[in-house]
């Protein structure tokens, strides 16, 4: 092994090319290269191997990112793969989009000891875009299929991950979205220059080929009730994600131009994905000869401000009332958005959107630190005397998440819920207060991370599995 790995002093870290900021900004593509085979390898033999992997225990999938790295190395891609995917239902999207600097990268302890972390999301894309390349990638085959089904509402990465292992485990599946598409946040949500559609498709598309059943533009609480499909099915699991938009309650809140960022997002990733999208082909949605002030900090905030700067807005402020250090969202993503000419506005917060009819521009006051609040954040707090006014064609609020009020929409008033809106789950079994219901993903969490909701729909298929078996078991006692 010594040979092979443990070169990280030797050799320097790299991560793929990024495309140039001039032409990145031209289109929607991904902005990052694919690695040569020869840099994955490379790059991967640069991994210590440490006895205690603390890039596995923070990784929320526990990935086993030494083993696969010391496979890249060996140019041994295909066991890579394998070993990659048996923990992992996406590891080509999480190569892509998790936040590595918070997970498996940021504890990697040669990034400690400051030659700079192995590049563990490159090379978890590399080997999977690769496996997909050469076909190893192929439709669950189920030799024995199970008389129990499971309904699943949802088809984000909760419910996906969630779908596939219970095929594995020869149940049938049908997956119930309201959306056209599978995909949930990561068609609707993610633009493509953090991840591209195809590579969602594909997933879905295979997913279809293994036997699992999709009904989209199927809303539970309009097309069923949850306790219909419950009798429809043996088991459910709920994975709707999180979609109330947070908003600010200031003055002029209500003028037109004015919009929630998914309504924004969701506009763009349409026409992405070639459909007509009228309220974005008449101009409402589209930030194009437009000044846009976009307001929030997080994830969400940076896809709004890097989507408009690809549709040739002529301006694109970020305002944020803390300061880059204490930005909730990825480091990386900040950083990307800096290159591609946002400007941020640290420690500001809008107090009144201006305009008569329209927006025309937004009155901001400038925050200071006091203190931390009851998580452990700074705390900002106003700047006395330090309003001042920008011009807007277009506010974009992205604000965060929270649930939408699920026992109403589902009609069923007694689904149990905590103070947030989450679903209450049990710790040990997920399963909600009804017998036979499970959850999973931010409606459980609150809005969170791709590679949670992967954990989670992962953890409640076994949870699920544990619960159908157990029910088999009383039916061949009582026979
Ligand atoms: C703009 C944006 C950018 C993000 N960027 C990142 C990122 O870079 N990295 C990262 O790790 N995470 C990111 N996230 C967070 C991530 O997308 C979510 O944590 C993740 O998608 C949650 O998965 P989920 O399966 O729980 O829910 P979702 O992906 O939200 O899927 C829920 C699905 O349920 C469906 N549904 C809802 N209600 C019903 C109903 N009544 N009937 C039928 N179907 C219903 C929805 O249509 C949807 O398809 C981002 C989120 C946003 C909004
Ligand atoms: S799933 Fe995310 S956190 Fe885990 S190894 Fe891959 S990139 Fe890192």
């Amino acid at each position: 092994m010594g040979e092979k790995m443990l070169k990280f002093v030797k050799i320097d870290q790299q991560t793929p090319n990024k495309r140039s900021i001039d032409r990145r900004k031209q289109d929607f593509e991904e902005i990052y290269d694919q690695f040569i085979n020869n840099k994955a390898k490379e790059q991967s033999s640069r991994c210590s191997q440490c006895g205690v992997p603390f890039c596995h225990v923070h990784c929320p999938l526990h990935n086993n990112i030494p083993d696969w790295l010391k496979l890249t190395a060996e140019d041994r891609l295909q066991d890579a793969y394998e070993l990659a995917q048996s923990t992992n239902n996406m590891p080509e999207v999480c190569g892509r989009i998790c936040p590595q600097d918070r997970l498996c990268e940021g504890n990697c302890v040669i990034e400690q000891s400051g030659h700079g972390t192995v590049t563990i999301g490159s090379v978890e894309k590399y080997i999977t875009d690769m496996a997909w390349e050469k076909g190893w990638i192929k439709p669950i085959a189920v030799k024995s299929e199970k008389n129990q089904s499971v309904g699943i509402i949802g088809a984000g990465p909760a419910g996906l991950a969630c779908a596939e292992e219970l095929r594995k485990f020869g149940f049938k599946v049908t997956v119930y979205d309201r959306y056209d598409r599978p995909g949930g946040l990561l068609i609707y949500g993610i633009p493509n220059f953090k991840l591209e559609k195809f590579v969602v498709e594909r997933r879905t598309k295979l997913l279809k080929e293994s036997g699992i059943k999709f009904k989209q533009n199927f809303e539970v609480g309009k097309d069923a009730s949850l306790k219909e499909l419950k009798n429809k099915h043996d088991a459910i699991l709920i994975a709707t994600g999180v979609y109330k938009a947070r908003d600010v309650d200031i003055k002029g809140t209500n003028l037109e131009n004015i919009f929630p960022a998914m309504s924004f997002l969701t506009a763009s990733n349409r026409k992405g994905l070639g459909d007509k999208v009228k309220l974005f082909d008449d101009g409402t949605l589209n930030a194009e000869n437009k000044n846009i002030i976009v307001v929030g900090g997080g994830d969400t905030a940076m896809d709004c401000v890097r989507t408009a700067i690809r549709q040739k807005a002529i301006s694109v402020k970020c305002l944020y009332r803390r300061d880059k250090e204490n930005m909730p969202g990825s480091a990386k993503e900040v950083d990307n958005a800096i290159e591609e000419g946002i400007e941020f506005l640290w420690l500001s917060s809008p107090i009144r959107f201006i305009g008569q009819t329209k927006v025309e521009g937004v009155e901001i006051t400038k925050m200071k630190f006091t203190g931390t609040d009851s998580s452990g954040r700074k705390k900002p707090i106003v700047l006395e005397n330090s309003e001042y006014k920008l011009k807007a064609d277009m506010v974009i609020k992205a604000l965060g998440f929270d649930p939408e009020n699920l026992p109403k929409l589902f009609n069923s008033e007694d689904l149990s819920v905590s103070k947030h809106g989450t679903i209450k789950i049990d710790s040990k079994t997920m399963e909600t207060n009804f017998s036979g219901v499970f959850a999973a993903g931010d409606i459980v969490r609150g809005a969170s991370l791709v590679v949670w909701a992967i954990r989670d729909g992962r953890d409640a298929a076994i949870q699920i599995k544990k619960y159908l078996h157990a029910i088999e078991d009383k039916k061949i006692q009582a026979a």
